[in-house]
């Protein structure tokens, strides 16, 4: 296909996008005007655009394809479930063969604890599931009225009605009325803006001590739970100062109140250990997983009940009455199972921990001496760095947040071969697991040059 061609093609397919595709958390409006960008093929890191380009996947599609692009083994294993049994339920007193198995191949992965899994389609639904479960778990234990779940601000839980009101996204709560009943929020431990010159030891307790405030102010015995992701990740990759989860942990067994750990995005590898709370060294009462599960070939989330709630729920016999269509999904369900085993397989974990996940913070913390970046960090495979207009030692000047300043570098590095995302001025990778060290250091060389072309361009504007 010639190159004409191809750019024809592209045309017709966003002529059609735009008529009759509404996207999630898009302007469809502005969208149209632009035209998406269609992506037609992945393989290792790369991904491919119906015009040829070939673009390093920083994003990892959304926080998801960890094993990378174009794994035979996982291709294979939904081909095979597909054949063989493509849908059954698990309603009535029936079961699939690959939901069994992944049930049992979690119960090896997660932490000592847990041994009994839901499944979903979503982290979203995930969440939901966790809210059900929560309120279920006190009714049986006989305090009903303790109902509310504490999330934070900018932490994100899915775009269901439950997931929306446990994240605390404002953009996401000013449509529809959100958070629902029952819901309450503190604020991120976010050192950048909140803990600015203080010890990281000491803003750890400080913002762990948020938690202890709130509960006070709403009577522990109205307190359910509270729900955080071990790192944010739509949150911007928001990495928690030392002690914050071990003093998180010390105030919700203090108050009796359950321990939510949405390890949908640090879960399956992400931070160098099999889940984010082992990472950061705590025990959650439950777990949400989705994304990473399957490197995201099939959509499959879930909720990982650990002892004390499954007691509960499973010991003292009764009905949950909860659960999806598609829960335990056979297709789905064999994607995951083989997915873990190709993950045990090559050891990739371990390799995150001790090899790439390092070396990517050696390259990745070199940008810390462009102009334009603030306090780049990282976290396993996960990233993030703060633009700013000027920077002397430990001072920093701010973009307007109307310049949008993000959103141009994003450009750039999307122009340049790189997909990076942008939470306000805040740029964030969290590539595939599977990054190789000649891959992490093409990455950064583009993330560096695109941001040398996003302090022209905002030079040109006088922005800068
Ligand atoms: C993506 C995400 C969710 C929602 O998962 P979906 O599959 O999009 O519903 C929930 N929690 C966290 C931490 C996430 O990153």
């Amino acid at each position: 296909m010639s190159a004409n061609e191809t750019t024809t093609d592209t045309r017709e397919l966003q002529r059609r996008d735009s008529a009759h595709y509404m996207h999630p958390f898009t302007d469809t409006k502005a969208l149209s005007a632009q035209g998406a960008r269609i992506v037609v093929r992945g393989e290792g890191v790369h991904i491919w655009d119906s015009e040829g380009n070939q673009i390093i996947d920083g994003m990892s599609g959304l926080w998801c394809v960890n094993m990378g692009y174009g794994r035979h083994e996982l291709i294979q294993a939904a081909t095979k479930q597909l054949r063989e049994l493509p849908f059954y339920n698990s309603f009535f007193n029936t079961s699939v063969v690959p939901a069994i198995e992944l049930a049992g191949l979690l119960a090896e992965v997660t932490p000592p604890g847990f041994e009994h899994f839901f499944f979903t389609n979503s982290g979203s639904e995930g969440n939901d599931t966790i809210l059900r479960m929560v309120r279920r778990y006190w009714d049986i234990e006989g305090k009903p009225k303790k109902k509310t779940i504490i999330g934070r601000k900018n932490g994100y839980h899915g775009s269901t009605v439950a997931g929306a009101s446990l994240g605390g996204m404002s953009y996401m709560h000013e449509q529809g009325d959100l958070p629902i009943p029952g819901i309450a929020h503190i604020e991120q431990p976010y050192a950048f803006t909140l803990g600015r010159g203080k010890a990281p030891e000491d803003f750890g307790r400080e913002a762990a001590g948020w938690l202890e405030a709130k509960i006070l102010e709403l009577g522990a015995e109205n307190v359910a739970a509270f729900i955080g992701e071990p790192v944010q990740g739509a949150g911007g990759v928001i990495i928690p100062p030392p002690g914050y989860w071990q003093e998180i942990e010390r105030i919700c067994r203090k108050y009796d109140i359950l321990l939510i750990s949405d390890e949908v995005i640090c879960g399956f590898g992400r931070l160098g250990r099999w889940f984010g709370c082992e990472y950061f060294g705590f025990k959650p009462d439950l777990m949400t997983f989705a994304k990473g599960v399957t490197s995201g070939y099939q959509p499959l989330g879930g909720v990982a009940v650990g002892e004390r709630v499954a007691s509960a729920l499973i010991g003292r016999g009764s009905d949950f009455n909860h659960g999806f269509t598609y829960s335990g999904h056979p297709v789905a369900c064999a994607v995951a199972v083989a997915n873990i085993r190709l993950m045990q397989r090559e050891g990739i974990v371990e390799r995150v921990a001790e090899d790439t996940g390092p070396y990517l913070r050696k390259r990745f913390l070199e940008l810390g001496d462009h102009p334009l970046v603030a306090e780049p960090q990282t976290c396993g495979m996960t990233a993030g760095l703060v633009l700013v207009r000027s920077k002397s030692h430990n001072e920093y000047a701010p973009f307007d947040a109307e310049d949008g300043v993000g959103m141009v570098c994003r450009r750039h590095c999307f122009e340049g071969g790189i997909i990076m995302r942008a939470v306000g001025d805040r740029m964030i990778i969290a590539p595939p697991l599977v990054m190789s060290h000649a891959e992490i250091d093409l990455m950064c060389g583009r993330i560096r040059g695109a941001l040398d072309r996003t302090a022209d361009e905002l030079r040109r504007l006088g922005k800068l």
